[in-house]
């Protein structure tokens, strides 16, 4: 059956086809910002569709959720309105429907903005940001560094999705440069803890699940519903610096060495549009999980998934250089999305539109889908090597690190868009 195409043209392989139409805001070149719709290289102005009567006889006719700088309003009407405006969108843009868009040029000239014309914002107001650690080869490799291949995995690992509450004030997106971070350190040889730049700038690949509609405080989400609560998914990259990290996190866990900067991209695909790409996750069986995480079958993604680097200099060199550092799959996560959702409200915690839940760093099995430089460098000795001969055991100033996601479906793609930022130098000390 030949694919649906949109009257934009999009290339074959091109991230934002019919099959896509992922959500975000935007700052137009006048006006206030508000919800769009990516679509080819055009982004949808659905605030100037609904003033045209486009969203009469869905969910969202009467309701002004378009006309914000957030997508909060939308998220909270849930997924039955999520479907009615996604399949009224699909009709609209669709090249063999009778859309009035289509038709009327008045209102494409209106609602139709070239993307490189405007600005992406956050997508929502994200009130609480949670991290999990939730890929299995991701805690071993990193537990075989810090206590041994025979202790890689706590002994709660196999048994709980192991999170942490992040901060939500630091996230920026995709393109927001991202300052050193100054921090105690302590090496092993150190007498005393010393206060400086880290040394030690990492990213981490992760995908984040931004929650629709949540629960009432004091109520849990099974797990085998708990997909309907969430809205879309977007890339993180969770900036981290280790030596930082390594001094500050017993007994409670990461602190300073994570809330400086967190950085998400800025296009919201939606679960109805990944549907093809669920997948069941690894066995877990030795041990079976408790009852209250069961029922989470095909609630992984097959979101393919890559690291790029580009130092100054490379990018001196040639504009467009990058290295890529990692290719790996969401799908190899051990406990899924599903599964975060049902152990994170399992004690009657309330989840709140806009809120994220990202998945913490993706690793695959083989060397080739490490998600961190920790990883990669193997704890710096293994250090990589650049195109231009530079060396690279953790970020540098001026890097530029991207991450970028994708499904493959049959005759279009499914983009996440990408998550991209600049390492800036420290702050000058005293
Ligand atoms: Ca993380």
């Amino acid at each position: 059956m030949p694919v649906r195409q949109s009257f934009i043209p999009v290339a074959p392989d091109g991230e934002f086809p019919l099959q896509n139409l992922p959500y975000g805001v935007f700052q137009p070149p006048t006006g206030d910002p508000r919800v769009g719709v990516a679509i080819g290289d055009q982004v949808l102005d659905l605030a100037a569709l609904w003033r045209a009567g486009a969203f009469a006889g869905t969910a969202v006719e009467g309701e002004p959720v378009f006309h914000q700088g957030a997508l909060n309003a939308f998220m909270a009407l849930g997924r039955p309105a999520w479907r009615q405006v996604r399949d009224r969108i699909t009709e609209l843009l669709a090249a063999d429907g009778g859309s009035s868009l289509r038709h009327d040029a008045a209102l494409r000239a209106a609602a139709l903005l070239r993307q490189d014309a405007v600005t992406l914002q956050l997508p929502a107001v994200i009130g609480d940001y949670t991290d999990f650690y939730a890929s299995r080869d991701h805690a071993t490799n990193v537990g075989t560094m810090f206590r041994g291949a025979d202790q890689a995995l706590m002994p709660n690992w196999l048994h709980l999705p192991v999170g942490y509450h992040g901060r939500a004030s630091s996230i920026v997106v995709s393109g927001t440069p991202v300052r050193r971070p100054w921090g105690q350190t302590k090496d092993a040889a150190d007498p005393a803890p010393r206060f400086e730049p880290t040394r030690e700038l990492d990213f981490e690949l992760e995908m984040g699940a931004l929650i629709g509609s949540g629960n009432p405080w004091g109520e849990s989400i099974p797990t085998a519903s708990a997909l309907d609560h969430v809205f879309g998914l977007v890339l993180v990259n969770d900036w981290s610096a280790r030596d930082v990290q390594r001094w500050e996190y017993v007994p409670l866990g990461p602190f300073l060495a994570k809330n400086f900067a967190t950085t998400l991209s800025p296009w919201v695909v939606p679960l109805d549009a990944l549907e093809p790409f669920r997948v069941n996750g690894p066995a877990q069986v030795d041990p079976t999980p408790l009852p209250y995480l069961r029922g989470a079958e095909r609630s992984w993604f097959d979101v393919q998934l890559e690291v790029l680097l580009q130092s100054a200099a490379m990018r001196a060199q040639d504009a467009g250089a990058q290295l890529s550092l990692c290719r790996t799959s969401f799908r190899h996560m051990y406990w899924s999305i599903a599964q975060q959702v049902a152990h994170h409200t399992m004690g009657g915690c309330n989840l709140r539109p806009g809120d994220l839940l990202a998945s913490g760093t993706i690793s695959g099995p083989t060397p080739a889908e490490r998600g961190s430089l920790l990883e990669i460098a193997w704890r710096g000795s293994q250090p990589i090597t650049l195109p231009t001969g530079e060396t690279r055991s953790f970020l540098a100033d001026g890097d530029r690190l991207t991450l970028r996601g994708w499904c493959q479906g049959d005759g279009y793609l499914i983009g996440l868009g990408e998550c991209s930022g600049e390492v800036l130098p420290a702050h000058a000390g005293d």
